[in-house]
């Protein structure tokens, strides 16, 4: 009989593969325009495809279960040195083995409402305590959060941009949270879409864990580099943080074409470049849109935009019949609302002539 704390968790749902989703709508795959889990609509960049041609040859073998080569490209890029980083198979990985290194059962974590839904699995899975702290227009609220710490807390999670509503923390209202929390308190700075942000919100947080070694920053391959299916993510963090979770990760939790294919992708800023420019656009196509229709969105700063229609599962449906995929955030408390991630400049278009017509009812 499998413990209380695991029959309590409320599994995650994926969305459906897109061919089951065609045939059970009746609807042509090839039509079906999918923007429903903030990836990158140009796929990957060339440079990854040739990195992972390449390893091919040696999948036979084991990984490199250290991550050599992508180790060293990345401090490199980030200026840390190679004992700052743990590789993760995604940054989901990397957030379950915070939660496995940080947190004994009975212990608990704070996060924010409307926060990124893995974190209550991560602490949940290992018998830690929940604490969510209301959101301030949709956004962390981290006066409060700060407030919610208490002596059983061992992680702070803070999503930036967060998924799903968007919204944004500037750097240095990160670095006041940072210098309140005790330090004994790991503080786990998600920012799976911060190569979105525009320039002149960026921040340099990896050069504060020398001020905050409390502090661990999760990245990840999914989004901006296109290799969500892939899983590779990774976390930055003082030495001492990093070797207590890679003590507790699978020796290959990361595998050779994860490993070849993100060092490749790291390569190649054309795309990272282009990748960003097709997002601002998008971002304002669908604004524009949302805009023409009267539809409320939460400012966003990442990959995609959170819209608000009423009944949100209504129009889910109908977009659904129009083939057109989106996400609906019921279960994140927001039922109004839904996440659409910014596609190609038609897939942005069909959308929008979907949605219209949806909201028709
Ligand atoms: N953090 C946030 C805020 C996310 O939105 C996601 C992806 N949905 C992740 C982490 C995890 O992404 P991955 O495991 O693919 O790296």
């Amino acid at each position: 009989r499998a413990p209380e704390h695991i029959r309590a968790i409320s599994p995650y749902v994926p969305g459906k593969p897109i061919g089951e989703l065609a045939r059970e709508m009746g609807l042509d795959e090839a039509k079906i325009v999918k923007l429903a889990s903030n990836e990158n609509p140009l796929g990957m960049s060339p440079k990854a495809r040739a990195a992972m041609e390449a390893a091919l040859d040696g999948l036979a073998l084991y990984p490199d279960g250290n991550g050599f080569a992508l180790k060293h490209a990345l401090a490199a890029k980030l200026g840390v040195s190679t004992d700052s980083l743990v590789l993760g198979n995604g940054s989901n990985d990397v957030l379950e083995l915070a939660a496995r290194a940080f947190i004994p059962a009975g212990a608990s974590a704070v996060f924010a409402q409307h926060a990124f839904a893995v974190y209550p699995l991560a602490v949940q899975g290992v018998g830690g305590r929940c604490v969510e702290v209301p959101a301030r227009f949709f956004g962390h609220d981290l006066a409060a959060m700060a407030d919610a710490i208490d002596v059983d807390t061992r992680i702070v999670f803070i999503a930036n941009p967060n998924n799903p509503t968007g919204t944004f923390l500037p750097g240095p209202v990160i670095e006041d949270f940072l210098a309140r929390v005790p330090t004994d308190v790991l503080v786990l700075l998600d920012e799976a879409y911060n190569e979105y942000l525009p320039p002149e919100l960026r921040y340099d947080s990896v050069s504060w864990i020398k001020r905050f070694p409390n502090l661990l920053i999760s990245r990840t391959f999914s989004k901006i580099y296109g290799l969500a299916g892939l899983r590779m993510g990774y976390a930055v963090a003082h030495p001492t943080v990093a070797d207590l979770i890679n003590r507790v990760r699978q020796p290959f939790n990361a595998n050779s074409l994860a490993l070849a294919a993100a060092e490749g992708a790291l390569s190649d800023d054309e795309f990272l470049e282009r990748s960003f420019e097709t997002n601002r656009a998008g971002m304002a196509q669908l604004i524009r849109g949302f805009d023409a229709l009267n539809l409320q969105h939460i400012p966003s700063v990442a990959n995609f935009l959170t819209f608000r229609v009423g009944d949100g599962a209504g129009v889910n449906r109908r977009l659904l019949q129009r083939g057109v995929i989106v996400r609906p955030v019921g279960n994140y408390g927001m039922p109004e609302w839904l996440r659409v991630t910014i596609g190609l400049p038609v897939e942005n278009e069909r959308f929008l002539e979907a949605l219209a017509e949806a909201l028709k009812g």
